[in-house]
């Protein structure tokens, strides 16, 4: 099993968590720069994690080219042995059965379409909220129902407020049970949830900075609840803009132009493209070369923009 390197808790540690379901696009380039920049700055380490629960959706081959494009940006990572979430079954179990003992798991049957049904409750990000069906279940019911289907695993939550503030977007509070419902963190067919493995693993590898995607922001409240109930401290938050298209969709790795795979063929170093990222990020006043180290000294998470980042279509070829 690949260990966490444990790390004084101290020392300042940021994180980049990428899911190796493709190849890394123009969005994962951003929020691995804009975490390493939070990281270096702060005097701290630049973690590397690669997030491959599902091992049928991100095979090895994926998670390679992704430390080759990381390396080949400049964004190198302080941790030796690079932990595989696939490979830590046994340490997810562990922090399970803990929950497990508190009473605070429950065996859900509900099938996809049960949770989707048109009275379902719904968070204002259009998320469905779980009505908690099955946690009203006795235990001749669950024994019944498991004749006929293999359960997921939820999380209770509790109706408490969870209070942070986010390193770009200010002040956010969160009600566990209005906003989430309780969570799945175990799926039937065994594979834990990525809300339990993320926080066990900040947690274990000593992360004190998380930054990503603005799409994660309400997952903070829940993660700052299981952080606290499996006795960790929990990071400071900093969530990133979106990229978005002219369209107003969201950047996807099927927009060609915004895969590394093209960048790459396109460019002859990535200087361009990290004064590109570091000029959205609100960094630079230009779209101009730049290596990660002169960038260093330059930044300030404050200067982010709060805002959606439109990318134009054929925003590469001012990088040639
Ligand atoms: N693995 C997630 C992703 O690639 C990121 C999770 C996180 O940063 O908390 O979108």
């Amino acid at each position: 099993m690949t260990k966490a390197k444990s790390l004084s808790s101290h020392k300042p540690a940021g994180r980049f968590a990428p899911s190796p379901s493709g190849r890394m696009h123009l969005g994962n380039i951003y929020t691995a720069l804009a975490s390493w920049l939070c990281a270096k700055s702060s005097g701290g380490d630049f973690l590397l994690r690669i997030e491959d629960l599902d091992p049928v959706r991100c095979p090895r081959s994926f998670a390679d080219q992704i430390l080759s494009d990381l390396e080949w940006l400049g964004l190198t990572w302080d941790n030796p042995e690079i932990p595989y979430q696939s490979d830590r079954t046994a340490i997810y179990e562990k922090y399970y059965k803990l929950l497990s003992e508190k009473n605070l798991i429950y065996p859900c049957f509900c099938s996809r379409a049960q949770l989707h049904v048109a009275d379902a409750p719904h968070a204002s990000d259009g998320r469905v909220v779980y009505a908690g069906t099955c946690r009203r279940l006795t235990t001749e019911d669950i024994r019944e129902k498991e004749k006929h289907r293999k359960p997921a695993a939820r999380l209770i939550l509790p109706d408490v407020t969870v209070q942070f503030c986010d390193g770009c977007f200010g002040p956010q509070t969160f009600n566990l049970a209005r906003d989430w419902g309780d969570i799945i963190i175990r799926r039937s067919d065994g594979v834990f949830a990525y809300q339990l493995a993320v926080t066990i693993d900040d947690g274990l590898m000593g992360v004190t900075q998380v930054v990503r995607g603005w799409d994660l922001l309400s997952s903070a409240a829940p993660q700052i609840y299981l952080f606290r109930t499996l006795g960790f401290t929990p990071p400071d938050y900093l969530h990133l803009p979106m990229l978005i298209t002219q369209d107003g969709a969201r950047l996807a790795k099927r927009d060609k132009a915004a895969d590394m795979g093209f960048l790459r063929e396109q460019l002859a170093g990535p200087e361009p493209l990290i004064g590109y990222i570091a000029w959205l990020l609100g960094q630079i006043e230009k779209p101009e070369p730049i290596t990660t180290q002169e960038l260093l000294p330059l930044f300030n998470h404050k200067k982010i923009p709060g805002h959606d980042i439109v990318i134009p279509g054929n925003y590469w070829e001012n990088l040639k």
